[in-house]
């Protein structure tokens, strides 16, 4: 029995793209084992826009070597891959596979795509150096259609079938929760903004094609989800490229232009109507691209949630600017407000990064009177790293010791902690639907359709997948607490 394990690191997107693995070493015959110890083959999908998770991998890295190392045999030896972030190119194919197996006569040895600078991309910004020669494999996601011709050179005997793979976005996805499907609808990122390294990981923005989506979606419901959550790198833009460019740039110049029915609410408008789907949602969105019709989506498709991730960054004009973010803090207000008139209980979540290139005490003022004027029911908060290969690099030094960050990300999530409690407030004594969707120390867990967190007892008469109505009782920091109707 051959065994795997797959560390996935940040955004909802990894997620998804390792599912899509997940279903391949599945598919392979391979068993999903919870442990890297376990393990034949490790598999990191890994993230760079933080500094902190490329160093847990190369950590993790270095720990299996160092495991490996008192293996007596080569062949039994813990594999180690790597894709996404951190593998900007690998400039892989399969008729380098081919002639590396040409090449190892006995196909035993192990096959390092980076040792040879060649063949990487990104070995200019020293990343890979520092560990090539203890990893076996690195790909970007669209090679997965050679993950199993690499399984295969590995084990010396045929794994997999290669075209099942052929096409990344087409391949399926394990789901461990039933009720549960993340559904990619699109990749990669046109915006550049100055301190991102996904456009650079992730290359241009591909939108899948809509009946590709609906198929992907009705199956899934098919399977017995009730809850998709369509993912992409700017959900929002999605179909950009299906649209005349000026016509994009025009018609979306003015965020509450009525005329206006982009793509991506077209496309909503179709998920809508799948029999039996009961919740949709979407990650991640960007301000400049957020237009009325698909704000209006949450009320006017009744399985579409009432809450919305996206990405302010900075309270600061003159520091989104900086950040070549295209939105303004006004234009996001008046996004946050529009929803929340409509109905208060619409819960908003957001990023921002503090200490970003000389953040100064006036913009950091800044984002706190965001903080005040928005009411965010959560945030990601993040200190600024500089990240290898951006035009932040380039511009911007990054000298700001890690405690003076931690200073205003302390006040941020102090102003985060208020506003959660004040919101959740206003969840008191309601009445909530809650799809249970996990089960984890005889507790169930999941969230009600506006996100916020549950979790109760696990009982008899409830299973994964069921929707029960509760009341909210009580509150605990982020999470809500309640008994059931
Ligand atoms: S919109 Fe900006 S922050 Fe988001 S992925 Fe693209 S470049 Fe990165």
């Amino acid at each position: 029995m051959k065994t795997y394990f797959i560390q996935t690191f940040w955004c909802a997107m990894n997620q998804a793209d390792s599912e899509k693995i997940h279903m391949l070493f599945l598919q392979a015959w391979f068993i999903k084992v919870d442990s890297w110890k376990k393990a034949q083959v490790v598999i990191f999908n890994t993230c760079s826009v933080r500094q902190k998770w490329e160093d847990r991998v190369f950590w993790m890295i270095e720990e299996i070597h160092k495991y490996n190392k008192n293996i007596a045999s080569e062949k039994n030896t813990i594999k180690v891959w790597i894709t996404w972030c951190m593998v900007r190119k690998t400039w892989m194919n399969k008729k380098y596979l081919n002639e590396a197996i040409k090449r190892d006569k006995n196909k035993s040895k192990k096959i390092s795509l980076l040792t040879d600078k060649e063949w990487i991309y990104n070995y200019d910004d020293k990343l890979f150096p520092r560990n090539g020669e203890k990893l076996d494999f690195v790909f970007r996601i669209e090679e997965t259609k050679y993950m199993s011709l690499m399984l295969s050179i590995i084990y010396q005997e045929s794994i997999g079938q290669d075209d099942k793979f052929d096409d990344y976005l087409k391949s399926k996805q394990y789901r461990e929760n039933p009720a549960q499907a993340n559904v990619i609808i699109q990749t990669g990122c046109d915006n550049y903004c100055s301190f991102c390294i996904v456009p650079y990981t992730r290359g241009k923005e591909i939108s899948r094609k809509h009946d590709q989506i609906i198929e992907e979606c009705r199956e899934a419901v098919d399977w017995w989800a009730k809850e998709i959550t369509l993912i992409g790198q700017n959900v929002n833009s999605y179909g950009k490229q299906f649209v005349a460019k000026k016509l994009w740039n025009n018609e979306k110049s003015q965020w509450n232009s009525l005329e206006w029915v982009s793509p991506f609410r077209k496309l909503l408008d179709w998920i809508n109507t799948i029999e039996w789907l009961d919740r949709i949602r979407f990650t991640s969105s960007n301000p400049h691209d957020m237009t009325r019709d698909i704000l209006d989506s949450h009320f006017e498709c009744n399985t579409i949630c009432n809450y919305l991730h996206f990405a302010l960054q900075s309270g600061s004009n003159k520091m989104l600017k900086r950040m070549n973010r295209k939105h303004t803090y006004e234009a996001f207000k008046d996004q946050v407000m529009y929803l929340r008139k409509i109905d208060p209980l619409f819960s908003i979540s957001t990023d921002i990064i503090v200490w970003f290139s000389w953040e100064t005490e006036e913009m950091f003022e800044e984002t706190v009177k965001a903080f005040q004027e928005c009411e965010f029911d959560f945030c990601f908060t993040a200190r600024y790293s500089v990240r290898k290969g951006t035009l932040a690099e380039k511009m911007y030094p990054d000298d700001i010791t890690s405690e003076t960050k931690a200073e205003r990300w302390n006040i941020l999530n102090e102003l985060l902690l208020a506003s959660v409690t004040k919101r959740n407030q206003l969840m008191l004594g309601r009445s909530e639907e809650i799809l249970i969707s996990w089960e984890k120390d005889e507790q169930f867990y999941w969230r009600t359709r506006n996100f916020k967190e549950v979790f109760f007892e696990k009982n008899m008469k409830n299973s994964i997948g069921d929707i029960v109505n509760i009341k909210i009782d009580n509150l605990d920091n982020f999470v809500l607490q309640w008994s059931q109707i």
